[in-house]
């Protein structure tokens, strides 16, 4: 993982004396470090400061701007800290920040507790001092509340810092798009110029031409690496090797431009393969799961957002992938989507082993049956999301789902699939899916919590619509009717 690293700095004042400050620095350590050593915090978190001036709050925030590294900042207040202090810092912080409620000691010692010990350890009336500037600026912030040697408070740290981690790669990403969009089609639009301004993505196209350039200049010696590790990794289910060997060729090719122009996400569309004899699919697969992100038909938002996603829970171990809702079950008690894409399912989804297949695919300029990996995709729970252009300002859609085995073999399906009910239940969800505009197409994760993308949408300032066990119909649309009067008055 990147040396990305959070902060943890200490609110106080002088009144107390040194020795009690000296106190609260060692004890922020100690703190830091055992919250440091835990498994549930993914990168590293370090004690920055006991600050207790609003000249050491500025330096602290200028210095978390100017440092790459530093992808938050976490408060604490051990003491009482005045938080008119804290306004100016706040004000120019550009990182995320999580205050984190919580308490050196766990419990209140009967026979110890005098003033000496009340002005030491006063987290709860500090931590409230805190709170009202963190309400009274406006500003995202991430609010967590618990003992720090606890499991809950720190895994919602954790969560929270994949979170910000993600913000991170999102205000650094660059996405390349081979051709446009596919003909027509409106969801998968945008104003990219905002998308830049507010989610920092740099998304600009390359000629097909290039890639094309790109592919011939790569050799056979590479190709037959490749093939090596493809058949290490996967069945290999076809005779047609020549056209395999086309995919990796691709492969090969786009990782080579992609890097090379350090773009991490990508597009293309099945009506612009000039050149090409194969639309990109086992290549296509096979760069998502190295972590590149990719969406179908020109959408480089879902492009965009798959790598985010796939930051965000890098390590995790589920799985998170471009994803395309395709066709209903519809059997009363039954009831499931099937969501699969005409070639480009990431292999992280799948539950077995993958084969590597070739079969006719009528869409697009195939001169040759496109080699592509087919897999059934694991069963657990996760979430799909889906952000679109609302005109004027982005909106993320989440909504909590359970993949299931899916219930028959589908012989004759030639392609990776993937089979879910969806929350609510599947009628429900569909019909709130639909009216509040989430695309077909989206990011299926199986590490990616609706909480983490709350936040993540909180931090990079956009709207943000979950649909879950609790949403009705009645309460999705009256959502929906306030969110637009808020974003209209922003
Ligand atoms: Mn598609």
């Amino acid at each position: 993982m990147k040396a990305r690293e959070f902060w943890f700095v200490v609110g106080s004042q002088h009144l107390y004396g040194p020795e009690v400050l000296e106190t609260v620095a060692a004890r922020a350590q100690e703190m830091a470090d055992a919250i440091n050593a835990s498994d549930l915090i993914p990168y590293k978190f370090i004690y920055k400061a006991t600050v207790k001036t609003s000249e050491e709050i500025t330096k602290m925030a200028k210095e978390a701007n100017y440092d790459d590294n530093c992808c938050g900042i976490v408060t604490w207040c051990h003491t009482f800290s005045p938080s008119k202090m804290w306004i100016g810092g706040l004000e120019i912080l550009q990182k995320p920040r999580c205050h984190f409620a919580t308490q050196y000691n766990r419990e209140i010692p009967n026979d110890e507790i005098d003033m000496d010990f009340m002005n030491l350890n006063q987290a709860a009336h500090g931590d409230r001092e805190h709170g009202f500037i963190g309400a009274r600026l406006g500003k995202a912030v991430k609010v967590i509340m618990g003992y720090w040697k606890d499991e809950a408070p720190l895994r919602e740290l954790g969560l929270w810092m994949r979170a910000a981690a993600a913000v991170d790669e999102s205000r650094n990403l660059k996405v390349c798009r081979f051709g446009d969009n596919m003909r027509n089609v409106a969801v998968t639009e945008g104003d990219k110029v905002e998308a830049q301004r507010v989610l920092g993505w740099e998304v600009n196209t390359w000629a097909v031409g290039d890639l094309v350039k790109e592919m011939n200049a790569v050799t056979e010696e590479e190709i037959d690496a490749l093939m090596a590790e493809y058949a290490e990794k996967y069945t290999m289910n076809t005779d047609k090797l020549d056209h395999v060997r086309y995919q990796a060729r691709e492969e090969i090719a786009i990782k080579r431009h992609l890097d090379s122009v350090g773009c991490k996400a990508y597009t293309n569309t099945f009506e612009d393969l000039y050149g090409m004899e194969q639309l990109p699919g086992l290549a296509s697969q096979r760069l998502m799961e190295q972590g590149y992100g990719y969406g179908g038909e020109g959408d480089w938002k879902v492009a965009a957002m798959t790598r985010i996603i796939k930051v965000m829970c890098e390590g995790m171990g589920g799985g998170s992938a471009f994803m395309e809702d395709y066709t209903y079950h519809l059997t009363e008690g039954q009831e499931y989507s099937l969501g699969a894409h005409m070639l480009e399912v990431c292999p992280t989804l799948a539950a077995d082993k993958p084969r590597i297949e070739t079969h006719h695919l009528g869409i697009g300029m195939n001169d040759k049956d496109p080699a592509r990996l087919v897999f059934e995709g694991k069963k657990g729970k996760g979430t799909v999301c889906s952000l679109v252009d609302m005109g004027g300002r982005m909106r993320l859609i989440v909504q909590d789902i359970e993949a299931v085995e899916p219930i028959m073999e589908m012989p004759n399906l030639p392609v990776a699939r993937v089979m879910w009910r969806a929350y609510p239940d599947l009628c429900t969800g569909a019909k709130l899916w639909i009216l509040a505009g989430g695309a077909h197409h989206t990011v299926l994760s199986y590490d990616a919590t609706a909480e983490m993308l709350e936040d993540w949408a909180e931090m990079m300032g956009i709207e943000y619509i979950h649909i879950g066990k609790e949403t009705t119909v009645e309460s999705l649309k009256n959502k929906l009717i306030w969110n637009d009067l808020a974003w209209k008055l922003r």
